[in-house]
């Protein structure tokens, strides 16, 4: 059987939701742990005692819905997050969210049991914005960041991460770990890439995460008076950076077709006009599906930094600060999305995720499969983030499908 996703009520709860930190231009501003976080912690609790979910709070501030099986199995997940970016759009994460809502209203509804028991999760700070790292409530919960640390990290204001759990009421008593059996993780999110529209598809089945390097390398010049410094006499070391910094830009070119790559910080010391930068810092990323292409990326990256340290005459050093393999997401959570898709008649395409969501911790756990939602001109991150109730609801059915597969089957 195939579960229908009611359009109405989609638009309605996505429209609900999009109202708490709403900005004045249609967008959303809903940062981890801030007043609007504990009012849409407060709705998705409501809405999963509504349900009759049985809710639980980790010591993290995850939240957990569950609905028990009728055997003995494995848990399946389901869900995604509800923090949003500083003046972000009311669809990243929160569709995800709304999803694995609406497959237990549809459950409900048609007063279907399922042999595995579901939990719908809003995963804390996604977003990484107020609080770093990005993906962090999943990250601890993983067991990939220890959870004393990720407490002490402190926002620009000094705020505490653990006293703001507290202060917004959702540090929870259940240890922030996996305390159940689980089967799989599905999460639905927005492409927030171009790949879908251009090939006007209408929904995603992704097939796993592009794996990244992100470093950064100094260069040690020698800070002098721009004015009676001849040329020949000059260490730059903001001239060697910005050869490599255009280097960054055009390695991509010569490798995958997936491959990205920029730099995304730059430090030059003194900054100042009338004196030549003696100390430079700026960092690298480069992301692309297949491992070894990362690792040409890094290695032609440190070839060029040589050069440009040679050319300019500047001492240099390096450091890459985290290196994540590309993750494949599992064969039944693939083939569940694909199927669910194909039986809606829908056009899905596969493709791979250019950005890291919280289904990458996952995949340390369990069976792992992601939907994605078409974004309008790739955007996100930004209040012109957006996705068509058409494309929501099509994505949202065939999540829907999906999830009641991995629930249904025994395995
Ligand atoms: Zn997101």
């Amino acid at each position: 059987m195939r579960l229908e996703v009611d359009e109405e009520r989609l638009i309605e709860t996505m429209e609900e939701q999009a109202e708490i930190g709403a900005t004045d231009d249609g967008g959303l501003h809903r940062l981890t742990l801030s007043d609007d976080d504990e009012r849409i912690r407060d709705w998705l609790r409501e809405e999963m005692e509504e349900l009759g979910l049985d809710v639980r709070v980790d010591a993290f501030g995850n939240m957990f819905g569950r609905r028990e099986g009728t055997e003995d199995l494995d848990t399946v997940l389901l869900g995604s997050h509800l923090d949003s970016q500083p003046y972000g759009g009311i669809y990243d994460g929160a569709l995800g969210v709304v999803a694995a809502l609406e497959f237990v209203r549809g459950l409900e509804e048609e007063g279907i049991e399922t042999a595995h028991p579901v939990e719908v999760v809003n995963w804390t700070n996604e977003e990484g914005s107020r609080y770093q790292p990005a993906m962090q409530g999943s990250g601890v919960w993983a067991g990939v960041h220890d959870i004393d640390e990720q407490y002490d990290q402190t926002d620009e204001d000094g705020n505490r991460f653990e006293d703001e759990l507290e202060r917004i009421g959702y540090k929870g008593d259940v240890p922030a770990e996996p305390t159940e059996e689980y089967e799989a993780y599905l999460e639905l999110h927005i492409e927030q890439g171009p790949y879908l529209e251009e090939g006007d598809h209408d929904v995603g089945v992704v097939t796993g995460i592009v794996g990244f390097t992100w470093g950064a390398i100094t260069y040690h010049g020698e800070a002098d008076h721009t004015g009676p410094t001849p040329m020949e006499y000059r260490s730059d070391a903001l001239v060697a950076a910005a050869d490599v910094i255009t280097q960054i830009r055009r390695i991509p070119g010569t490798l995958g077709e997936r491959t990205v790559g920029s730099t995304g910080y730059i430090d030059a010391k003194p900054n100042s006009i009338n004196i030549i930068p003696g100390e430079v810092t700026f960092t690298w990323g480069f992301r692309d599906p297949d491992d070894e292409i990362v690792e040409e990326a890094y290695q032609r990256v440190l070839a060029e930094a040589e050069a440009a340290a040679e050319r300019e005459g500047v001492d240099w050093e390096w450091e890459e600060r985290m290196r994540a393999p590309a993750v494949e997401f599992a064969d039944q959570c693939v083939e569940a999305v694909a199927g669910a898709a194909d039986d809606a008649g829908y056009d899905a395409r596969r493709i791979f995720s250019g950005a890291g969501h919280d289904a990458t911790h996952m995949t340390e756990h369990m069976d792992t499969g992601m939907v994605f939602a078409v974004s309008e001109n790739g955007k996100s991150h930004s209040e012109s983030e957006y996705t068509s109730w058409e494309d929501c609801h099509a994505a949202v059915t065939t999540y829907v499908n999906a999830a009641y597969e991995l629930a249904t089957e025994d395995r």
